[in-house]
């Protein structure tokens, strides 16, 4: 098994490096840990969706804006004309 680190082949099973003693469990983890947490977490779908929430709730607030409106429309008619 080579070191990761700097290339000294440390024996099998070897806990680890006798040259700069990095420990391989600990490295191994961190490198597993690295490269999969920030892909994985956001994808683009997310970016959509979000955008799909934001409008739909920008719509029903819309909505229920549009229907006090029109609630209050009837009163104000019978009074504007005249
Ligand atoms: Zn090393």
């Amino acid at each position: 098994m080579k070191c990761p680190i700097c290339g000294v082949d440390a024996p099998a099973g070897a806990v680890d490096c006798a040259a700069c003693g990095i420990i391989f469990a600990k490295f191994k983890k961190k490198l597993e840990s690295l490269p999969v947490t920030p892909a994985s977490r956001f994808q683009p779908w997310m970016g959509r969706a979000l955008a799909v929430v934001i409008v739909l709730a920008w719509m029903a607030g819309f909505g229920l804006y549009y229907r006090a409106v029109l609630s209050e429309m009837p009163a104000r008619k019978t009074a504007a004309p005249r």
